[in-house]
């Protein structure tokens, strides 16, 4: 007898789930990112410690149709992409379809949604994989999930969870991060009880200003640069600005908040020998590309990204940040970059992630 066995579903449910959900903030960002899917205009997020104990987010977007709300939580469920193909042109922030299907197997899951069209919301709510609730709701158009007991059965994970406030400084940083890049929406942040953000829908300068503080939004010079097929466009603080770490730092690719070692350097390499080699300016950019030209599909998380052609992007952020900040990368004679010949930083290829 072989001793090779398949494991139940609901088990290989759970041991999938942990790569996506490893903390409240991870479960925010995927909700948050649905809503923001839905074209919502307005999303709410609700916690009870850090969103350990509850985690709500509601959302005024197009709604989930009534006979789809089951399906939406069964694992790879998606109405974002059909085939493999489609990955290479997402435009979208999810596509994975695991998000919900992850959540409800580490959590109590209640949904409620109801389409902008739709004549009556339906209200589903499941006690880990048992369904214990299904029946027509009452509702605004819209969509709203509650995560009730993040991983309550799950001890060993639940102990690798900071405090309460800890985790929710993680999903404030998150919030910011994505009402950066989604001005028009708003906001709001409620933590037991207590409103920690309201920013309501504008323009991208209202909404940095509204995030980093007037006083900073004055150091920041605006760009806007286009060359190659990449946009790339934002703003970066004056070299008499900057901080001990990346906390002002905002990288986005096509609307997706990311982490990425050439936008990193290209960034500390723009402002080369203005500031010291320890500190980091304030810098928002966003970086438009062809999604063919990506892989954001590296990790379960998706905040890494890959791009194809490394030393275009490169060259484009430290062209894009230097227009902002007036140091010319425009060449002498030969067309070498005058000021950084000879004393260039290490290539980012070899650099560690910070
Ligand atoms: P993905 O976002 O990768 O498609 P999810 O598990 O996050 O996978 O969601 C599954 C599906 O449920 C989505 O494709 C979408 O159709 C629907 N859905 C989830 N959240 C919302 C929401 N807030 N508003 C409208 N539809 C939603
Ligand atoms: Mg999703």
């Amino acid at each position: 007898m072989g001793i090779v066995k398949r494991l139940p579903k609901e088990v290989a449910a759970r041991i999938a789930a942990g790569e996506v959900i490893e903390r409240p903030a991870s479960a925010v960002k995927e909700l948050v990112e649905n809503s923001l899917d839905a074209e919502a205009s307005s999303i709410s997020i609700e916690l009870d410690d850090g969103g350990k104990t509850l985690i709500r987010v509601t959302d005024d977007g197009v709604g989930i149709d009534y006979d789809d709300v089951g399906l939406a939580v069964e694992n790879f469920s998606t109405s974002k992409i059909e085939d493999f193909e489609d990955i290479t042109r997402v435009t979208t922030l999810g596509f994975r379809g695991e998000a919900l299907a992850s959540i409800r197997a580490v959590s109590d899951l209640t949904i409620r949604s109801k389409r902008r069209d739709g004549e009556i919301g339906r209200e589903m709510v499941w006690k880990g994989e048992t369904l214990v609730e299904d029946r027509p709701y009452q509702m605004n158009p819209g969509t709203d999930i509650l995560v009730r007991k993040l991983f309550h059965d799950l001890p060993a994970r639940r102990k690798f969870l900071g405090s309460g406030s800890s985790e929710l400084r993680r999903i404030l940083s998150l919030i910011n991060s994505y009402a950066v890049a989604y001005p028009v929406v708003s906001f709001k942040l409620v933590e037991g009880g207590r409103e920690l953000l309201n920013l309501v829908g504008g323009e991208l300068g209202e909404r940095i200003e509204a995030i980093l503080g007037s006083k900073v939004f004055d150091y920041l010079e605006y760009f806007n640069y286009e060359s190659s097929g990449i946009k790339i466009s934002g703003y970066a603080s004056l070299p008499d600005f900057t901080r001990g770490n990346r906390s002002m730092q905002f990288y986005y690719v096509n609307g997706r908040p990311v982490r990425n070692r050439v936008i990193y350097h290209a960034v500390q390499q723009a402002y080369y020998s203005t500031i010291p080699k320890d500190r980091y300016p304030a810098v928002i950019l966003f970086l438009e590309i062809d999604e063919s030209q990506i892989d954001v599909n590296i990790h379960p998380t998706k905040s890494e990204v890959k791009f194809e052609n490394e030393g275009v992007i490169h060259r484009g952020v430290v062209q894009a940040v230097r227009s902002a900040i007036g140091i010319s990368s425009v060449s002498s004679d030969d067309g070498e970059n005058k000021l950084y010949r000879g004393v260039m930083p290490p290539s980012w290829k070899g650099e560690r992630e910070r």
